[in-house]
């Protein structure tokens, strides 16, 4: 049989990630993300509205155009989790094929609620739920299965496609994470199977986002213990404390949550994107958190629950907001520039359980906003935090569990698959032969 491997997008920088497979006459795609610093460099860009081949051009959506070369009918859309990067391109490009969503219920609940959102297509594809551990039918002669894995969003796979061939595992976005604080630790013993079993791994794609660090990512727990240190350092403070952090992080917002409450603080998250994914993740039971916590994404709430706040002390709350990366729109920000009415004293604590996603934009507004907190006397508390994604030795296990024929690096720059070539070819893969190196819009036929 043949199989091929389509690169459609995030083989030149992290952001719009889409991979197609095909195996025989069977077709599957692997994610379909947004490039989101793309489309916020342009002030006032409403995506809801633009067509697909305009994002095409501003590089915020995958170029699919490439997928008319492809000979095979596409079987699946197969988002790997929640992330932006993996499925903000779902609304402008799915209606084109005509294929089912399949995704964990997380993924779906968020797929569901950006094609609401959308307002230029109308997109009908059948949304299919399918849980990490099972599999499904594709064609004749492949099957798909989702095996756990770990990442700084809940119900996270890593999907892999059976073929006669051997398997093709698709492998992003993931850390090796055995103490997660929500939800099973990475299925290893599964990777190790597929490795093994059959004709073993046919082809691996890996996320390289971190292969140039040593070592190993620490564990989310880890995060957890240090929030919990900086937390408790400062339960005595009789004033204003304020956390942000990724929004979609449930593991990280229950952390809070459960720590301000330790500290006698009311917890209250604040901000369009708090609601939505802390109301998503507490709506299907993914987390359970107190019954009377708020949740307030609307600027009118928002604002009222601050004057709440600021009539009621502020030493009796934990507002979590929108903002780790000085988002100008963001609730932080807006806290920064003095925009709401809650009012930020001299040696008020602010966390940013986050790092700076390494990029001009994200740093210059990263910079602003905690210099515009800083002048209103706030105390900076930063990088309370661990990746998501594997480090140098995560990425050595999987190649040792997996025994991959062939590689492909995805998920950055040429630059960032520099340090990921550097660690295959130590296990005796080489560029050109079976570590493929590549672009944006290529083709990889591994069988004939
Ligand atoms: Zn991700």
């Amino acid at each position: 049989m043949e199989v091929e491997i389509a690169t459609i997008g995030g083989y030149e920088a992290v952001g719009r990630q889409m991979t197609a497979v095909r195996a025989g006459d069977d077709v599957v795609i692997f994610d379909m993300g947004l490039n989101l610093s793309k489309v916020l460099i342009h002030d006032n860009v409403e995506t809801e509205r633009m067509h697909s081949l305009d994002l095409i051009d501003m590089g915020a959506i995958p170029d699919d155009r490439v997928m008319s070369d492809l000979e095979g009918d596409v079987k699946a859309i197969v988002p790997t989790h929640g992330h932006l990067d993996h499925i903000g391109a779902i609304s402008k490009l799915a209606h084109r094929y005509d294929a089912p969503i399949v995704a964990t219920p997380f993924t779906i609940e968020l797929v569901k609620q950006q094609i609401k959102g959308e307002e230029k297509f109308g997109v009908q594809n059948d949304l299919q739920k399918m849980e990490a551990g099972e599999t499904m039918r594709i064609g004749d002669k492949n099957e798909l299965e989702f095996v756990n894995v770990t990442h700084s969003i809940i119900d996270a796979i890593n999907p892999v496609l059976h073929t006669p061939e051997g398997a093709v595992v698709y492998g992003l976005d993931k850390r090796m994470d055995h103490t997660p604080v929500i939800g099973d630790p990475i299925d290893m013993e599964r990777f190790r199977e597929i490795g093994r079993e059959g004709n073993g791994v046919l082809c691996y794609i890996e996320d390289c986002t971190n292969a140039g660090k040593k070592g190993r990512t620490p564990s989310e727990a880890v995060a957890r213990r240090h929030l919990r240190d900086v937390m408790e350092s400062i339960q005595d403070y009789d004033g204003g404390i304020v956390a942000t952090t990724f929004s979609s992080h449930i593991a990280r917002v229950k952390s809070l949550v459960e720590f301000a409450d330790d500290i006698g603080r009311q917890p209250v998250l604040l901000g369009r994107s708090m609601e939505k994914y802390s109301g998503t993740a507490e709506r299907l039971n993914f987390v359970d958190f107190p019954e009377d916590l708020g949740m307030y994404g609307h600027r009118k709430s928002v604002d009222r629950t601050f004057k709440r706040i600021m009539n009621e002390g502020k030493e009796n709350f934990l507002p979590i907001v929108t903002g780790h990366q000085g988002e100008p729109r963001a609730m932080l920000t807006r806290m920064g520039r003095g925009e709401t009415p809650y009012e930020l004293d001299e040696g008020d604590k602010v966390l940013f359980s986050a790092r700076v996603i390494p990029e001009p934009t994200n740093e210059g507004q990263r910079y602003q906003s905690e210099k515009l907190l800083g002048m209103q006397g706030a105390r900076i508390y930063d990088d309370i935090h661990v990746s998501g994604h594997l480090r140098e030795e995560g990425h050595y296990e999987m190649l040792e569990a997996l025994q991959p024929q062939n590689v492909i690096p995805a998920h950055q720059s040429l630059k960032g698959f520099a340090p990921y070539v550097d660690l295959a070819e130590n296990l005796g893969y080489k560029v050109g032969r079976d570590l493929h190196v590549t672009r944006n819009g290529n083709m990889i036929q591994l069988t004939e």
